[in-house]
């Protein structure tokens, strides 16, 4: 019992005719005097197809009329075109056997159940019309990135979850410890002695895979990582998770112009493919949940994106005559209200914002002959603000020793990191993407919690 064609296979069939055997969830059961119709869906598209049964079926009265919302069966007949509306073809069943009953508590009733309610039934939520799509779009969206790097000859990074190194502080880090927690081994001080933890020294779940992709850049020339990352931040925002995805490549012999197109062509290539591989998830996304997502991501497809430096961008916000929460001056880091005024209103289109003050970025980005910024951008799109966070590394020794001197980073914790700039440095650009806010952009869902199968939280990890 394996196999089979999905309803995503019956429904691509050229014509109606011949047999077909369906497997899923009754979404909806309306039963009438001469038929009942059991909507089933199985998961593989966003359509579920419509059974048809006969009252004269053999195991009607006793199994087939009792069924509703949640049950699992499979129905077996003959295809036919479907005479209602909104539906090519439904089954005539010849045989309905019920596989699952559902107990009369079933929590997911055919009603319309609210986001906040769905999450905590994270076992039984994939079956809604919404957590469906979103985790075909996800699915989508994760083969769109694998493919546009892997046609672009980059190889694919397994960066590390347990790691030593903190990335500079991109986020707060949980702690990787069998160390007895009520009682610690501890040192002549009292403090606890990680020395004799499990990995001889304190470890921590990875923020980022930069710094590793830079490693492997600079032998394999163009990499990438996508895999999960990160951050005990205590932020209970629609925005952050403390477990998301993030993709992250990273290339040799490139500089801050060659990351931008590849972000461009990036961005664009995964809408695209989204939008062809689940038309009907998307549809159901632009007409329940946001009704622009469609002609934004379209938007942003066939537009170029604009590239101006975060000076120009300074210049343009304090001309623009708005009244913004957070003041704008030179120095200061844009703010979301910033950033969307500038793609929004501005602009109206993305835009990347380039050359930022060097004390407002990380330690390791390329510093300019200005001295005053680094070649640092971020994408900025309607609606979400920055999707897309780059920069070109500091490839040269001695401006990266000086950097981390002024930002007070401890030489010795990053000696493998200074030995890339010894051995055969090279320029070398990246970006980082959060895998979850471009699903949330994609799909107009409000809360990031609801686009990643099991969301952790400040105070959640059930499941
Ligand atoms: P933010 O200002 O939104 O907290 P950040 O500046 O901390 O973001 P980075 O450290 O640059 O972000 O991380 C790279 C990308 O990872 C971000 O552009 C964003 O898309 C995503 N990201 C960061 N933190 C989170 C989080 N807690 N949950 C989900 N995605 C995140
Ligand atoms: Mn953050």
């Amino acid at each position: 019992m394996s196999g089979g064609e999905s309803i995503r296979e019956i429904l691509a069939r050229e014509a109606a005719g011949g047999e077909a055997t369906v497997r899923g969830w009754i979404r909806t059961a309306r039963h009438s005097k001469g038929v009942s119709f059991l909507e089933v869906a199985d998961g593989s598209c966003f359509a579920g197809l419509q059974v048809v049964v006969d009252p004269a079926l053999e195991n009607y009265e006793a199994e087939l009329r009792p069924l509703g919302t949640g049950c699992a069966v499979a129905a077996m007949g003959e295809l036919v075109d479907s005479p209602g509306k909104g539906q090519r073809f439904e089954l005539r069943a010849r045989r309905v056997e019920v596989v699952g009953t559902v107990d009369p508590d079933y929590p997911l009733q055919k009603k319309r159940h609210s986001f906040e309610f769905l999450r905590t039934l994270a076992h039984l939520r994939p079956r809604t019309n919404t957590i469906g799509a979103v985790l075909r779009v996800r699915n989508a969206a994760s083969r769109a990135i694998h493919a546009f790097f892997q046609e672009r000859g980059f190889i694919h990074l397994h960066s590390p979850i347990i790691t030593a190194s903190d990335a500079e502080g991109a986020g707060d880090m949980f702690r990787v410890s069998t160390l007895d927690p009520s009682n610690p081994p501890r040192d002549g001080e009292g403090r606890v002695d990680f020395g004799r933890d499990f990995f001889g020294r304190e470890a921590y779940l990875t923020v980022s895979g930069q710094l590793e992709a830079e490693i492997a850049a600079l032998a394999l020339s163009r990499v990438y990582t996508f895999g999960p990352t990160f951050r005990a931040e205590n932020s209970n925002t629609s925005r952050h998770l403390a477990e998301f995805w993030m993709v992250e490549p990273e290339m040799a012999f490139c500089d801050l112009a060659g990351d931008m197109d590849l972000a461009e062509a990036f961005l664009k290539q995964v809408f695209r493919s989204v939008l062809e591989q689940c038309p009907d998830d998307m549809a159901f996304f632009n007409q329940r949940i946001d009704d622009s997502v469609i002609a934004t991501l379209t938007h942003v497809i066939e537009t170029p994106f604009e590239r101006i430096t975060y000076g120009e961008a300074v210049e343009i916000l304090e001309r623009s005559g708005e009244s913004f929460e957070f003041p704008v001056k030179w120095g200061a880091d844009l703010q979301s209200e910033h950033e969307r005024y500038l793609t929004e209103q501005h602009i109206r289109r993305p835009v990347i914002v380039t050359d930022y003050p060097a004390a407002i970025k990380a330690f390791y980005m390329y510093l300019n002959d200005d001295e005053r910024t680094v070649r640092a951008m971020d994408v900025l799109v309607p609606k979400v603000g920055e999707i897309v966070g780059g920069s070109q590394r500091e490839h040269r020794l001695d401006v990266l020793r000086r950097r981390m001197r002024d930002c007070g980073l401890p030489e010795e914790r990053y000696g493998w990191y200074l030995d890339l700039r010894r051995y055969g440095s090279a320029p070398h650009a990246g970006f980082g993407l959060g895998f979850e806010r471009v699903v949330q952009f994609m799909t107009g869902m409000a809360n990031i919690r609801d686009v990643i199968p099991f969301p952790r939280v400040p105070g959640y990890v059930d499941f």
